[in-house]
């Protein structure tokens, strides 16, 4: 049972809007709930008393009371965040308020590992990081869990993962469970970030999108500020658009899909071929003196101005544009937030992006239309994991895990 189980509906909402807020002031909660000022100091005093909120200093004020910020108590315990990628695995623990208390990320091959090599070793991450930050496994509250492929999230778990072949029918939650008695909750990594952004913003927008370009592509879809999974959960699989049928052909079956001609091993596959056919010098020293080439490598000969690379960059942006603009020409997102690896490879690449949706996009959506990269970075991930589980928490507090 959740420490807020046995609070009041009213007391609850406080709670919640406390947490999406993110240290906003007691006027800020009054204000989006819509209750008296009165009634909402009330609520307040009675969650303090109880230890669940906590008055944490002053915020700037035009003129008047100072106004207090709140924020969950730290003593209510941790929150778990795991964002396990296609070639990298990241855990974090939180504090209930989401201010980070620790973190630990190292490369890892899904494609190749399957559930009982990679477990194991993101139970003994939890456990380690757990202890650095001075918390035990009962301290845990929730936690959260972002994997590279669908996943059914009412019994979390995986769905026929393409690039995760060795975990098809595998359940994270129930493999949890052995070691923590909290609720395990887990998604598709991009839906994690759609929460991510949702908290960032405090909730703020509601119609956008947040596409995620690593070693695959997909998309996270918030409609009506919630996240949308779609009927059996496999809403924003946008990887397997076709935007060339002349093209290579994906692991899927298909030709030409977006996944296999833009994200990052299409751009790695491209940077060998310019380095090797002698087209960009700078790729071919690179390659000469590290033995293979990364995304990330392409960017910095960008920027030392070879063009072979910058045709490699503006050709993935062009094509995850083309991609956008059938999204946003579907479904009039007022935001795109591009998130994942994609985020290192510098502004040409954004402005490819953006250049070929307004492009190809109709005038109406693209009228208001901003597409940028996620200001949260690398840590969208684990954020994300860790906004969910909360949310999660929060919505069913008398809930068995
Ligand atoms: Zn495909």
């Amino acid at each position: 049972m959740a420490p807020w189980s046995a609070l009041s509906a009213d007391e609850l909402q406080l709670l919640v809007s406390a947490f999406w807020s993110a240290g906003g002031s007691r006027h800020h909660l009054a204000d989006r709930l819509g209750y008296s000022k009165s009634k909402t100091n009330a609520l307040i005093a009675g969650l303090v008393g109880q230890g669940l909120l906590a008055e944490t200093g002053v915020q700037p004020s035009n003129g008047g009371r100072r106004p207090e910020s709140l924020r969950l108590n730290d003593q209510l315990g941790v929150v778990v965040a795991v964002d396990i990628g296609v070639t990298s695995l990241h855990v974090a623990v939180f504090k209930p308020d989401l201010s980070l208390l620790g973190e630990h990320a190292e490369p890892i091959d899904v494609r190749e590992q399957g559930p009982g090599a990679v477990l194991p070793r993101v139970r003994a991450l939890m456990q380690d990081l757990l202890q650095r930050c001075g918390a035990s496994k009962r301290q845990v509250l929730c936690i959260g869990i972002g994997v590279p492929g669908p996943v059914n999230f009412q019994i979390g778990q995986l769905v026929n993962p393409p690039l995760m072949p060795g975990w098809e029918g595998f359940s994270l939650r129930d493999d949890l469970r052995e070691d923590y008695a909290a609720p395990v909750f887990v998604d598709n990594d991009v839906n994690l970030m759609a929460f991510g952004e949702l908290w960032r913003l405090q909730r703020s927008l509601q119609n956008f999108v947040v596409i995620k370009v690593g070693t695959g592509i997909g998309c996270g879809i918030v409609c009506h500020g919630e996240v949308y999974r779609g009927a059996t959960g496999s809403a924003g699989d946008v990887g397997h658009i076709c935007v060339d049928q002349a093209g290579p052909r994906c692991y899927c079956g298909n030709l030409g899909c977006v996944e296999a001609m833009a994200a990052g091993p299409a751009i790695v596959r491209g940077a060998v071929e310019a380095a090797q056919s002698g087209r960009s010098p700078v790729l071919a020293e690179m390659l000469r003196t590290q033995g293979q080439l990364e995304a990330v490598d392409v960017a910095a000969a960008c920027r030392s101005g070879d063009a072979a690379a910058s045709d490699i960059v503006q050709q993935s942006g062009r094509l995850i544009g083309q991609m956008l603009a059938s999204v946003v020409n579907f479904f009039n997102p007022s935001h795109v937030f591009l998130g994942g690896g994609i985020t290192r490879m510098g502004p040409l690449l954004l402005a490819a992006v953006r250049q070929s949706v307004y492009q190809r996009s109709l005038a109406l959506s693209t009228r208001h239309l901003e597409v940028q990269y996620t200001p949260l970075g690398e840590q969208a991930g684990v954020i994300g994991a860790a906004v969910l589980a909360m949310h999660e928490t929060l919505r069913a507090p008398g809930a068995a895990r």
